[in-house]
């Protein structure tokens, strides 16, 4: 697998470093020793000794001193394939996919994740994220203005959640929400 994927990847990175560095005994042997790694890592993980997911938390535990120097907005650090939607209090920022494996699901809450720690600096943190299912579209709420007729639109909003008997605020089931003239005042009333 491997050799497949990332064998190439690897030596092409190599190539860059070496065009950068006279002496590079230790980068011609890397894609070497990197395959040995990987070849290992898999034992590990078909002995079932620990899942991916754990053991990817190890490895990121054990560079933890130096992540504190290293953030970026543009690519999660957590997994180095997405962008990161999710900023921490620590000052990184992760995928959703990397909340949704490197987080606890609340219970009774389905999409909305906490994490006690970053996954990088492994700072203490509180955070929450409510992530979209990926079968939702984005829902959009707007709402007309219109004066003191501005009124109409957040009593019929009010009753809707009132009779709808929701769980939660009639504000949690929308994504974005916007309103023109005094239909604005309508989104921090529902909140
Ligand atoms: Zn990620
Ligand atoms: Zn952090």
């Amino acid at each position: 697998m491997f050799r497949a994927f990332y064998r190439e990847l690897c030596e092409t990175a190599v190539h860059h470093v070496q065009k950068q560095q006279a002496d590079t005994e230790i980068a011609s042997r890397l894609p070497t020793l990197v395959e040995e790694s990987f070849s290992l890592r898999l034992t590990h993980i078909n002995g079932e000794e620990e899942d991916a997911s754990m053991m990817h938390m190890r490895l990121m535990s054990m560079l933890k001193s130096k992540w504190a120097a290293i953030q970026s907005n543009r690519t999660c650090l957590g997994c180095l394939a997405r962008a990161p939607e999710n900023s921490l209090p620590c000052g990184h920022s992760v995928c959703d996919l990397c909340v949704r494996i490197f987080a606890t699901e609340k219970p009774q809450q389905p999409w909305t994740f906490s994490l006690s720690q970053c996954l990088l600096c492994r700072r203490s943190i509180q955070a929450t994220f409510r992530l979209k299912p990926p079968t939702a579209g984005v829902r959009i709420l707007s709402v007309d203005g219109g004066g003191i007729r501005g009124i109409v639109s957040l009593q019929w909003l009010l009753e809707l959640e009132s009779r709808l008997d929701l769980s939660n605020s009639l504000s949690d089931y929308f994504d974005f929400a916007l309103g023109t003239s005094s239909g604005k005042y309508s989104q921090p009333c529902l909140a």
